[in-house]
């Protein structure tokens, strides 16, 4: 049998690391086993739909490179895919189990339910939920109620006895009191609309879903679930449910442990190669040993066999190393590509055509390269690269223990060797060494050979590789920098 699983989102809010790993751990199973994709939006929560929400998850899945074989936009032959526009079907299928006494129309008002509630509430009655008030209610009992005009919502009947067991690849066997499960609970409200159990389960079984698996907060609906599966009289797919995705703290992932939304994720310059990689190792492992997985690899390699019982832990710092590894194995053009992006944002790159764009990146990568962990690094790395940073104050041009004074002597000394070296061609080593062997003479440290150089001209204390980021700013702007910077020198 072909293997079909769905990834089942509610477009309730922006695509985070948990429901991503979900999305993957499904594309991945169904790709190494021959299977399809599907991508089923579950938006019958109408009150917390949201545009935004939506377009936010096909933005994210196809900036993964994730493609789903039916589902929105790309159809197929059960669709449609998208719940809201499935109501009719839901209707039709909770008549179903109403007619075959699996079912039943409840007339109870919310005034009723809150005073019940209230009660079990003040009596502290082992007693939870609903009551079941409307279960035995004759056909003319009912009959007599739709006369009226009364709108019922349709409950499922929960078994009294016994109890209800299903199989989890992952946790195995998972038992449950039918008393302990929520009494007859809704399956279509009166406005028709049905609720998240009703339209899942027939989905699942009309899409021919053969795996479910999703996060671990499932899996109380699992009993509930298998109940339904029975009153229609279907086979429940197999359950696949996935360890939580943990902070480092060992809570549950969440803001307060830093961004989870994929696309502050990928705002930050966080590539999608680093993301698939470590999102999939967060709580599955191949061998425990290999760490690189391209998305291709994946496609071949994952099964739900390798997933871990354990929580998986989502490291921050890990997902920045797997980034500066994808960043490094970037050609120079190719990570360009990238980086114009964020240099554009900020308008660096104004006056420059695509193609000048492109080249003017591509030689100032090599600077980068090596020290990018995010895309967006580039833009203070690199500032000074497109724009005067301007005149840095006293405090930056000083080596930390050295006075202005020492520091004008040490750039008025340096600044001629600096420029004819430079415009001789010398050799930067070369360079170097006559640079450094000021600092004897003038009774300096080394540093305060170089820092009033490099603040200068990059406005920082900190910047790439000197020479280099001399060059990218072009000779003549540098000097003009180094000038403006014995100037303020040597007026304190
Ligand atoms: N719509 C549910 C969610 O938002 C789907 C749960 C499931 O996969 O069954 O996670
Ligand atoms: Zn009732």
């Amino acid at each position: 049998m072909e293997t079909r699983v769905r990834y089942a989102p509610s477009p309730t809010g922006l695509q985070h690391i948990g429901g991503v790993r979900t999305a993957l751990f499904n594309y991945f199973f169904a790709k190494s086993s021959g299977g399809k994709f599907i991508l089923r939006v579950e938006d019958t929560d109408r009150t917390r739909y949201s545009d935004e929400a939506l377009e936010d998850l096909y933005s994210t899945l196809d900036w993964l490179g994730i493609k789903w074989d039916e589902g929105p936009i790309a159809g197929g032959p059960y669709g449609p895919y998208i719940q809201s526009e499935r109501y009719d079907i839901y209707r039709k299928y909770a008549q179903q189990l109403v007619d075959s006494g699996m079912a039943y129309y409840c007339f109870c008002t919310p005034e009723r339910l809150e005073a019940l509630r209230a009660e079990q509430e003040a009596s502290h009655s082992p007693e939870q939920g609903y009551d079941r008030h409307c279960r035995n209610l004759s056909k003319d009992e009912v009959q007599a109620l739709l006369d009226q005009g009364l709108k019922p919502v349709i409950r499922l009947k929960v078994p009294e006895e016994g109890s209800t067991t299903f199989h989890d690849v992952i946790m195995g066997d998972i038992t449950r009191e039918n008393k302990d499960i929520s009494p007859d609970p809704i399956l279509l409200k009166s406005d028709g609309f049905p609720t998240y159990h009703l339209a899942n389960v027939i989905d699942d079984h009309l899409m021919h879903i053969t795996h479910i698996l999703r996060a671990q907060e499932w899996i109380p609906s699992g009993p509930l679930h298998v109940i339904l599966y029975k009153a229609f009289g279907w086979e429940p797919p197999v359950y696949c449910h996935l360890p939580m995705v943990m902070g480092s703290d060992g809570h549950k992932l969440s803001k307060r442990h830093g961004s989870t939304s994929v696309r502050d994720f990928r705002d930050k310059g966080y590539l999608p190669e680093a993301i698939i990689n470590y999102v999939t190792l967060v709580g599955w492992s191949f061998d425990g040993e290999k760490q690189f997985f391209s998305k291709a690899e994946l496609e071949k390699d994952f099964s739900i066999e390798k997933i871990n019982k354990a929580p998986g832990v989502f490291d921050y710092k890990k997902l920045d190393w797997f980034n500066g590894q994808y960043i490094r194995a970037k050609s120079d053009s190719e990570l360009a590509a990238l980086l114009v992006p964020y240099l554009d944002k900020e308008s660096l790159l104004d006056g420059m055509d695509e193609q000048a764009k492109l080249d003017r990146v591509t030689a100032i990568v090599p600077l980068v390269k090596e020290r990018l962990v995010v895309l967006s690094d580039v833009n203070d790395m690199t500032r000074f690269v497109f724009r005067d940073p301007g005149m840095p104050d006293a405090k930056t041009l000083c080596a930390k223990g050295h006075t202005a004074a020492q520091e004008y002597q040490g750039l008025a000394k340096a600044y001629p060797i600096l420029r004819s070296g430079l415009e001789s061609w010398k050799p930067d080593s070369e360079i170097e060494q006559e640079l450094c062997a000021i600092a004897p003479e003038l009774g300096i440290k080394v540093n305060g050979v170089f820092m009033p150089i490099r603040a200068s001209v990059t406005g920082s204390q900190v910047s790439p590789p000197l020479f280099d980021s001399i060059r990218a700013v072009g000779y003549d702007e540098s000097f003009r920098r180094i000038e403006r910077a014995l100037e303020v020198l040597k007026a304190c």
